[in-house]
């Protein structure tokens, strides 16, 4: 049993109690969910529920949903949020409307070149390596800002803002940490725009089921908050394997 509905209340509510606390206005977070390894049906169930941001991170497993559920197309916001090989960008230039782990040019270049020329720029994030592990993807903050300013022109994409994935940690001080860091970084970058890009890089991509508080803590009035929800949504993942 997946009790779909209770759940996405269940997130909509902590979604509301951190805004509350942290003097955030609701409209200001958005729910990104995260459908990695759960079918089109649980997509469209949670549709149903009020739900029209998703995120997967497997191009072949999205684009085969994506497909799937093509009648939604227009009510949908697809979201391509993991690590993507160059070889595989034509796919989520094509089918997707977001890409959030832009960590090197050549891949930007890549998607603003394949997106079709019918559909809008696709909206992407540059990923920052906001607690310096060796291991994680993303690019290092002190890179961050050439980066950004490299593929802002490009014709085929728009970047929105910055994204991260900090290494877990339970302490709720500890979490914010480098949320803090991605703020205080993203808003160095929009003062480097051009006003007409700036005023478009609006959007922080951080937080996910463990931390979604902390990233809402740090909300700033210069960008929307884009929490990726997974397991508290759709219930643990069966470990990929
Ligand atoms: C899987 C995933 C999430 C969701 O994680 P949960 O802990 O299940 O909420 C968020 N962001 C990225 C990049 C992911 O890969």
């Amino acid at each position: 049993m997946f009790p779909l509905s209770e759940n996405i209340s269940a997130v909509k509510d902590r979604i509301s109690k951190a805004c509350l606390r942290f003097q955030v206005p609701a409209k200001k977070v958005r729910l990104l969910a995260v459908s990695k390894t759960f079918s089109a049906d649980r997509i469209r169930a949670a549709h149903e529920s009020g739900l029209s941001e998703f995120g997967e991170n497997y191009v072949q497993e999205g684009v085969d949903k994506i497909r799937e559920l093509s009648d939604l197309r227009s009510a949908l916001t697809w979201h391509f949020i993991g690590p993507l090989q160059s070889n595989k960008t034509r796919e989520v230039a094509e089918h997707f409307d977001w890409m959030h782990t832009i960590d090197r040019e050549k891949i930007a270049r890549r998607l603003s070149d394949q997106r079709p020329k019918n559909l809008k720029p696709l909206c992407v994030c540059v990923q920052v390596n906001v607690s310096l592990e060796q291991t994680k993807s993303g690019v290092a903050p002190e890179d961050a800002k050439a980066l950004v300013l490299a593929i802002s022109e490009l014709p085929g994409i728009e970047v929105r803002g910055l994204m991260a994935i900090p290494e877990p940690v339970d302490d709720p001080q500890k979490q914010s940490e480098p949320f803090q860091r991605l703020v205080a970084l993203a808003k160095d970058i929009k003062a480097a725009l051009t006003a007409n890009k700036a005023a478009r890089f609006d959007v922080l991509s951080m937080g996910m089921s463990a931390d979604l508080e902390a990233a809402i803590s740090q909300t700033d009035a210069d960008f929307e908050t884009l929490v990726r929800v997974g397991s508290a949504i759709f219930g643990s993942r069966a470990p990929k394997g």
